[in-house]
C-alpha cells in the first residue's frame, strides 16, 4: 500500500548536468601535514622542485644573456624570449591552484631581476607583473568557466582570448624592465613587443599542448592526493575585482605603451605641424588624451560589469530559490546533490535525506483560507532551516513538502536530525490574523542514507519518501527511518 501511494508522487530528477570543471583551487594550505602523509609528500616535494626550477632558469635567462631569437613582423623587429620559469607557473595555477603558480614566478622574476643588477624594491615591483599575468589567465578561465584540459572548441576559443589578454597585461613587466635598465625607447618597443608575443607563443605552442595531452592525468594524479573539493564558484566580488585589475592593467599598459612609442620618435626639437605649431605640446596633448580614454574606458567598464555582474547573480539566485519559502528548489537538487556526493565521497562519509511532509495541511487551507497556508509554509520552512546544520540544504519539493540533503552524513545521525526537524516544526502555533491563538502545525519526517553516497540519488530519495508515507500510516507527526 505504501509503495503503491508513493507512486502518486513523481520524482523526475534532472540528470546531473554535464561536469564542468575549471581550473582547480586548492590552497597550499592542503600541503599541512605533509611529512606524515606521503601522499601529500610528493607533491609538496614536486613543487619546491619545480620553484627551485623557475629561480634557476629565470637566472640563467638573465645571466646567458638570453635575448630571444629575432624576427621581424610586418617589418618591426621582435625578439622571441622562451621564459621557462612563466609556462612552469601557468601550468602550477592552472592544475593546481593559483598560489602555487604565483610563488614559482614571483620568486623566479625577482631572482631575475636581482641578477640583471635591479636594486631590490625595483625587482620586488617587477617581480609582481608576473603574478598578475599568471593570475590573469587563471582566473579568466574560472570566469569563463573554461575546462583546463581544453577538450572542446568552446574552451579552445576562451583559452586564446585569455591568453591575449593576460600576454598584454603580463607585459607591463617589460614597461617596468626598459624603464628601470633605461633602455632607449626605440630598444624598449623592441624588448615590448617580444614581451608580448613571446609570453603568447609561449602559452600556445608550450602550455596549451601540455594542457590537451596530459591536463586529464596530472589532474587525475593530485585528484588522488588531494582530500578537499577543488570546485568553487567565484565570487561575484572575485570576478569584478578581475575586471577591475584587468583594465586598470591594460589601461596602465595602453599609456605606458604610447608614452614609450612616442619617445621613440626623434624628433626636433622645434619640429612642427604641418600647421605650423609644435610639434612637441602635440604629442603631449595626445597622450593626455590617451590617459583621459582609458581612464574612461577603466571607469565604464568597472561600473558597467559590476552592474551586469549583480544582475546575473541576482537572477542565478533567483533561478535557484522558491519564492514562497526562500528555500532552494526542486530543479537545483540534481546539481548541488552531484556536488555534495562528491565531496561525500571524498571525505568517505554517507548522506542522508529527510522528506518532511507537513500533516493534514490541506484543512488549514480549506478552514482558514490559502494565504494563511503561505504564512505556514513560510513558517514551516523557517522553523525547518533552524533545526538543520549549516552544512544542510533544505530544498521545497512540492506544496507542502520539503527535501533536506544532509552531506557527510551517517544513518546512526539521522534519527537524532530529524527529531529535532520535527520538534522544531511542531514547536508552538504560527501566528495568524485569521485566528487569535494561531494555528497548530506538524509534520511528518521520513529519513534515509546511504554510504557511500551513491551517483544516483533516485533511490535514497524514493527511500525517504516510502519512510513519509509510513510516519503518515502510523499516525503522523513522528520520525521513520528506512532501513540501511
Ligand atoms: P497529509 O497529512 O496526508 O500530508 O495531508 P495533507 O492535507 O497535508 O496532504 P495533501 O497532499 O492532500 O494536501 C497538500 C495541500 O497543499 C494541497 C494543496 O492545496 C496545498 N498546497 C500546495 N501548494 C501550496 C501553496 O503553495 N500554498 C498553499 N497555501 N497551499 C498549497
Ligand atoms: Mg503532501
Ligand atoms: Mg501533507
Amino acid at each position: 500500500m505504501i509503495r503503491a501511494m508513493s507512486g502518486r508522487r513523481t520524482a523526475p530528477f534532472l540528470p546531473p548536468p554535464a561536469e564542468v570543471r575549471g581550473p582547480t583551487w586548492w590552497g597550499l594550505g592542503e600541503l599541512r601535514g605533509w611529512r606524515e602523509a606521503p601522499r601529500l609528500r610528493a607533491v609538496a616535494g614536486l613543487w619546491l622542485a619545480a620553484t627551485a626550477a623557475a629561480v634557476v632558469t629565470g637566472v640563467l635567462n638573465v645571466t646567458l644573456g638570453w635575448n630571444g631569437v629575432e624576427f621581424r613582423v610586418f617589418e618591426l623587429p621582435v625578439a622571441v624570449t622562451v621564459y621557462p620559469p612563466f609556462v612552469l607557473s601557468v601550468l602550477l595555477a592552472l592544475w593546481l591552484g593559483p598560489a602555487w603558480g604565483a610563488l614559482p614566478i614571483y620568486f623566479a622574476n625577482l631572482a631575475s631581476a636581482l641578477a640583471s643588477g635591479l636594486p631590490f624594491p625595483m625587482s620586488a615591483i617587477f617581480a609582481v607583473a608576473g603574478v598578475i599575468e599568471t593570475l590573469m589567465l587563471w582566473g579568466s578561465l574560472v570566469v569563463l568557466r573554461v575546462d583546463p584540459d581544453l577538450r572542446r572548441g568552446r574552451d579552445l576559443g576562451w583559452f586564446l582570448a585569455a591568453a591575449l589578454v593576460a600576454a598584454v597585461t603580463g607585459s607591463l613587466a617589460a614597461i617596468l624592465w626598459n624603464s628601470s635598465h633605461g633602455l632607449d625607447p626605440a630598444a624598449g618597443q623592441r624588448v615590448w613587443r617580444g614581451w608580448v608575443i613571446g609570453d603568447l607563443l609561449q602559452i600556445l605552442l608550450l602550455v596549451l599542448p601540455l594542457l590537451r595531452l596530459c591536463g586529464p592525468a596530472v589532474r587525475g594524479w593530485f585528484d588522488r592526493r588531494f582530500v578537499s573539493p577543488p570546485q568553487q564558484e567565484f565570487s561575484y566580488t572575485h570576478g569584478v575585482g578581475l575586471i577591475i585589475v584587468a583594465f586598470a592593467v591594460l589601461g596602465l599598459v595602453v599609456f605606458l605603451g604610447v608614452h614609450q612609442a612616442l619617445g621613440s620618435i626623434e624628433v626636433a626639437i622645434d619640429a612642427r605641424t604641418v600647421d605650423g605649431e609644435l610639434l612637441i605640446p602635440k604629442l603631449r596633448e595626445i597622450i593626455l588624451v590617451m590617459a583621459l580614454l582609458s581612464t574612461a574606458l577603466i571607469a565604464a567598464t568597472g561600473m558597467f560589469s559590476t552592474a551586469l555582474a549583480r544582475m546575473g547573480e541576482r537572477q542565478r539566485h533567483e533561478a535557484r530559490r522558491d519564492t514562497l519559502t526562500g528555500c532552494l528548489n526542486r530543479r537545483t537538487f540534481a546539481e548541488l546533490y552531484a556536488k555534495e556526493a562528491e565531496r561525500s565521497r571524498r571525505l568517505d562519509l554517507g548522506v542522508g535525506v529527510l522528506f518532511i511532509d507537513l500533516d493534514h495541511f490541506k484543512s488549514i487551507n480549506d478552514e482558514f483560507g490559502h494565504a494563511a497556508g503561505d504564512r505556514v509554509l513560510a513558517a514551516a520552512s523557517r522553523r525547518i532551516e533552524g533545526a538543520l546544520r549549516a552544512t544542510d540544504l533544505l530544498f521545497r519539493w512540492g506544496g507542502e513538502e520539503f527535501l533536506v540533503l544532509m552531506p557527510h552524513t551517517r544513518r546512526e545521525e539521522l534519527g537524532v536530525i530529524a527529531e529535532r526537524v520535527r520538534e522544531a516544526v511542531g514547536a508552538g502555533p504560527v501566528q495568524s490574523s485569521s485566528t487569535s491563538g494561531g494555528l497548530g502545525i506538524a509534520a511528518s519526517v521520513g529519513a534515509a542514507a546511504a554510504e557511500p553516497a551513491p551517483d544516483d540519488p533516485r533511490d535514497l530519495v524514493a527511500r525517504a519518501d516510502r519512510a513519509v508515507y509510513e510516519a503518515k500510516a502510523a499516525g503522523r507527526n513522528r520520525v521513520v527511518v528506512a532501513a540501511g
